[in-house]
């Protein structure tokens, strides 16, 4: 009977309601009736029936005719998506970046600004929503129109429950129910996650969205990396997959970390090891300032830099065969000599068959990538299969 039951749920059409509909349309691409109907494998009267329920709650919208061989032709529809608005929060150890978005993070209002991570989770989350009310405001939007938050932090999130977990440079936040806080000022959804791995999703989707596999790894104050994998960001169990910062690099012996062990690739060759190993530089930025201006111990350093990340990456790449290594975070702006270092190890280190189609480059969104990422997490939430069916119900 098991098996019978098995079977048949096997064989019945993968899409059953309007949100598991409404999933086929999420690639913008306008289709008729016909289409839905061809590709669900249900009547005619059903699809006919969900797109009204999406048409009314202002997801899809007519998106003119199609070509017809005869007779009238048929309306199309496609995606909407003005329909609601996102907040994408990005906070880092003394700034923050907010960005108002449409359904397709597209950015329609942003803000820069100072803010002590420092002074708490209550004033610092305070900032927030009035920020975010201001970019509401700015865009014309009101804020029911709000269908949720993502926020990146600088530390260690349970991503289940969006608290911070003894976040190293963070204090008062350990546990810090960020998600309630948050929802009470919006009334909206709040999903909470690291810096890097909302990183790596924005990256992803804006610049790399048919890459399937990809290793996203931020260099700046620390180290860390977002793991891409089969298309979907993979957080682990726990939510720390990708936390590389103090894996041992081989062969260090005598660099203690902060954290008390030996040898973290994060002492050694995040842009604060480098910046504080050369003369005259006290911040990431000023190393990179340093190899733009054409400083050839710095070039170097930053090179070495590489190799180490390179070192500890070739296992990733053994462990995880990425089709692509993304390098963000601000030491990347230091140009090709922190890549040039991590390919020269990475493609030395690891076999062929993991390599040959493995390429190693910058991020192409920059300081955008944490909010676009904070963004891509709201939207992917707000229109999930089960959240378009509560809201069509
Ligand atoms: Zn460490």
């Amino acid at each position: 009977m098991v098996e019978v039951a098995r079977e048949l749920m096997q064989q019945a059409p993968k899409v059953s309601g309007a949100g598991d509909m409404f999933q086929l349309l999420r690639d913008g691409r306008p289709r008729t009736r016909a289409d839905l109907a061809a590709v669900t494998g249900q009547a005619r009267s059903t699809v006919a029936a969900r797109i009204d329920l999406l048409m009314a709650a202002g997801l899809i919208a007519p998106a003119g005719e199609a070509s017809s061989t005869g007779g009238r032709p048929p309306a199309t529809f496609a995606f909407a998506p003005s329909a609601r608005v996102v907040l994408g929060v990005d906070l880092g150890a003394t700034h923050a970046r907010l960005a108002l978005t449409d359904l397709a993070s597209t950015v329609l209002a942003q803000r820069d600004l100072p803010l002590l991570i420092t002074d708490g989770p209550e004033p610092v989350l305070d900032q927030v929503a009035l920020t975010g009310f201001e970019l509401l405001a700015e865009a014309g939007r009101s804020p029911g129109e709000l269908a949720g938050v993502g926020v990146g932090l600088p530390g260690p999130v349970e991503h289940a429950t969006g608290k911070p977990n003894n976040p190293p440079i963070m204090p008062g936040w350990d546990d810090a129910d960020v998600p309630a806080i948050l929802g009470a000022r919006f009334n909206a959804p709040v999903l909470v996650d690291n810096d890097v791995n909302i990183m790596a999703l924005g990256e992803h989707r804006a610049a790399w969205p048919d890459v399937a596999d990809l290793l996203f790894v931020k260099v700046a104050t620390g180290i860390g990396a977002g793991i891409i994998a089969d298309g979907a960001l993979r957080r682990g169990a726990q939510g720390s997959a990708g936390d590389i910062g103090h894996v041992a690099v081989p062969g260090v012996t005598d660099i203690v970390c902060r954290c008390g062990n030996i040898g973290c690739l994060e002492a050694i060759a995040s842009g604060l090891a480098v910046a504080n190993a050369l003369q005259g530089t006290t911040t990431p930025a000023d190393v990179v300032a340093l190899v733009r201006a054409g400083d050839v111990v710095a070039s170097q350093a930053v090179r070495q830099a590489g190799r180490d990340i390179g070192a500890v990456l070739a296992t990733s790449v053994s462990l995880l065969n990425p089709s692509m290594i993304v390098i963000g975070g601000i030491l990347a702006d230091a140009g090709e000599h922190i890549v040039a270092g991590i390919r020269e190890v990475v493609y030395q280190r690891s076999l062929p068959l993991a390599t040959q189609h493995l390429r190693i480059v910058t991020a192409r969104t920059g300081a955008r990538a944490g909010v676009l990422g904070a963004s891509a997490m709201a939207v992917d939430q707000a229109l999930s299969s089960e959240a378009v069916d509560r809201l069509v119900a």
